[in-house]
C-alpha cells in the first residue's frame, strides 16, 4: 500500500448530496490536503433499482460550489480508474472468484420464497433469522451440495447469490481512528450477500475490492455503515490485504438533537438540507445556494459539525481549517444542527466580503439598482456590511438609501415625539440648508455645535432625526446616512417629517 494518504468520498446517486454527505467529503478533503495526499470521488452506483440520474453531476457540481472539488473522479480520473462502480463489474466478477476459490465465500441458490418461509418461521418463534453457521449447511449452497451439482445449477442459469462465510466462534478486534477500539463476535454477523443474481456486487464487495485497488489509506464514513465495519474487516483478510484506516463519522442530528437530521426537518423548519437546488420532476428543493449562503461559511459550519479544534477559534479559511484538522479531534458524539449557527457564519463571511465583490452580489440579486454608481453602492455597503446576514437582507436595511419613505415606525414615533420635535426639526433643516460642508464630519460638527448653544439633549435631536431620514430608529451613523442622501434630499425629508408630525 502507499505511503501516501488516499482517502475517497463515495456516495451513490441516490439523489441529491445531503448535508451529512457534505460534511464526511469536507473531512476527506481536509484529511487530504492536510497530507499532501490525493481526494477521490468514487460513484457507488452498483444499485441500479436506486439510481437517479443527475445525481452524481449534482455531486460534482456541489463539491465545486464549495471549492473542494475531488483530486480523481469520473470526471477527472486519475490511473485508477474506472471511478463508477457500474463500469467495473469485471473486476468485482474476477475478485469475488477468488474468495469462493479459497473458501471464503459460496454459491448459494436457495430461493426467495424459502427464505421468506424460513424468516416467518423464526418470527413465529419469536427470534431472527439469520443466515450464518447456524443454519448454512442446511441450506441450499455450495458448501451443502456436490461440486458437479453446483455446476449443473450454474450453467443451467439457475439464479444464485455469492455469500460470505463468515468465521465462526471468533471475536474479531478492530480500531477505529475515532471510536478506539471495538470487538466483535463474529457469531452475530450473517453471511451476507457480496455479489447478487444479476451480475453486480453487493455495496461489500465493491467498496472494499475498490478500496483496496484505488490504495486508499484512510475509509471516513458516516456512522451508519460502523456496523458494516466488521465485515469489511473480514473481507480485507479474506482477500490477504492490508486493511486501511477506518474513521466512522458522529450524525448529524436535529436542531433539537434527538435524532438524525433529515430532509423533512429542513422542510419543517424551514432550511435547506442539500448544498444546491435539486429539481425532481419539475420540483425544486432550494438548496443552501439558492437559499443565499456563502460557500466558505457553510464549509465553516460543517468542519465544527463533529471536529473541534481544541481552541477556542469558530473562524476558519478552508485553508486554515485543513491545517488544524485532525481525525484525534472528531467527537464521538452527534452534532446538532443549528441553523441560527450557520446564519452566523454567513453573517461573519458577508462582513469580511471585499468590498467590490460584494458590490457585485448586491447587484446580481437587485438588478433594480443598476443605475446606481458603484462609488454610492460601495458607500452604503460599508455602512450596512455587517448588518447582512444574507444578501437578500440589503434591501431591508438600505431600502431608504433608494425610496422615499412610506411610513415611520409608529411604535418609534409614539416614543421619540415630543411637544417641541417639530421646532427642533425646522431647527435642524435650518443648519443643514446652511452648511457648505456636508461630508459626515462636517454635518456632525455643525449639527452638534447647534446642540450645544441650545443647550437641549443630544437624544431629543438625534431619534427624531434618524426617524425623520430612515422612518425608524435603526440604521448605521446618522451623519453618513445624511452625507449620502445629499443636503436636498436630508431636508426634504425633514420637511415632511415635520408635515407629517402636524
Ligand atoms: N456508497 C456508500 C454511501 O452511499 C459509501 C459508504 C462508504 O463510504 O463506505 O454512503
Amino acid at each position: 500500500m502507499s505511503s501516501q494518504v488516499r482517502v475517497r468520498f463515495a456516495p451513490s446517486p441516490t439523489g441529491p448530496l445531503h448535508i451529512g454527505g457534505l460534511r464526511t467529503a469536507l473531512f476527506n478533503y481536509l484529511l487530504a490536503k492536510q497530507q499532501g495526499g490525493t481526494f477521490i470521488l468514487r460513484v457507488e452506483d452498483t444499485d441500479q433499482k436506486r439510481y437517479v440520474s443527475g445525481a452524481e453531476e449534482y455531486i460534482i457540481d456541489s463539491l465545486e460550489w464549495c471549492n473542494i472539488p475531488a483530486d480523481e473522479s469520473p470526471k477527472n480520473p486519475g490511473k485508477f480508474g474506472p471511478y463508477r462502480q457500474s463500469e467495473r463489474r469485471e473486476i468485482y466478477t474476477a475478485w469475488v472468484k477468488t474468495l469462493v476459490d479459497n473458501g471464503s465465500a459460496y454459491y448459494a441458490f436457495d430461493s426467495n420464497e424459502e427464505l421468506d418461509r424460513l424468516r416467518k418461521e423464526q418470527e413465529f418463534l419469536g427470534q431472527t433469522f439469520i443466515y450464518n453457521f447456524t443454519n448454512r449447511q442446511s441450506l441450499s449452497n455450495s458448501l451443502t451440495l456436490t461440486e458437479e451439482d453446483v455446476q449443473r445449477r450454474l450453467q443451467s442459469g439457475q439464479p444464485y447469490v455469492i455469500r460470505f462465510k463468515v468465521p465462526q466462534g471468533r471475536s474479531l478486534e478492530m480500531n477505529d481512528l475515532i471510536r478506539g477500539r471495538i470487538v466483535i463476535d463474529c457469531n452475530t454477523l450473517d453471511d451476507k450477500i457480496l455479489f447478487k443474481s444479476d451480475g453486480m456486487p453487493t455495496y461489500h464487495l465493491a467498496n472494499v475490492v475498490d478500496d483496496h485497488l484505488m490504495e486508499i489509506t484512510h475509509v471516513i464514513r458516516g456512522e451508519e455503515w460502523l456496523p458494516s465495519m466488521a465485515l469489511h474487516v473480514l473481507l480485507y483478510e479474506a482477500f490477504g490485504w492490508d486493511k486501511p484506516e477506518f474513521a466512522h463519522l458522529p450524525l448529524i442530528l436535529k436542531p433539537s438533537g434527538n435524532g438524525k437530521l433529515s430532509k423533512r426537518d429542513g422542510d419543517q423548519l424551514g432550511f435547506p438540507v442539500f448544498p444546491l437546488d435539486w429539481n425532481s420532476e419539475g420540483s425544486i428543493t432550494k438548496g443552501f445556494k439558492g437559499a443565499g449562503y456563502l460557500p466558505d461559511a457553510l464549509l465553516n459550519f460543517l468542519g465544527l459539525l463533529g471536529w473541534n479544534p481544541g481552541t477556542d477559534q469558530e473562524l476558519f479559511s478552508l485553508e486554515e481549517m485543513v491545517n488544524a484538522f485532525s481525525l484525534n479531534n472528531v467527537n464521538k458524539a452527534g452534532a446538532r444542527f443549528d441553523i441560527e449557527k450557520l446564519n452566523w457564519f454567513n453573517q461573519q463571511y458577508l462582513a469580511q466580503m471585499p468590498l467590490n465583490e460584494l458590490v457585485v452580489s448586491v447587484r446580481q440579486h437587485y438588478p433594480s439598482l443598476s443605475k446606481v454608481s458603484d462609488e454610492a453602492l460601495s458607500k452604503i455597503l460599508t455602512l450596512i456590511q455587517e448588518r447582512l446576514e444574507f444578501i437578500a437582507d440589503f434591501w431591508n436595511v438600505a431600502h431608504y438609501f433608494f425610496e422615499p419613505l412610506s411610513a415611520y415606525n409608529e411604535k418609534a414615533l409614539a416614543r421619540v415625539v415630543k411637544a417641541e420635535t417639530s421646532s427642533i426639526i425646522a431647527s435642524v433643516r435650518n443648519v443643514v440648508e446652511a452648511q457648505d460642508d456636508c461630508s459626515a464630519a462636517g454635518l456632525q460638527m455643525a449639527l452638534k455645535a447647534w446642540i450645544t448653544s441650545q443647550n437641549i439633549g443630544f437624544g431629543g435631536v438625534m431619534q427624531p432625526l434618524r426617524l425623520a431620514l430612515v422612518g425608524d430608529l435603526k440604521g448605521p451613523d446618522v451623519f453618513e446616512i445624511m452625507s449620502l442622501l445629499g443636503k436636498e434630499e436630508v431636508c426634504f425629508r425633514l420637511a415632511r417629517f415635520q408635515e407629517s408630525l402636524k
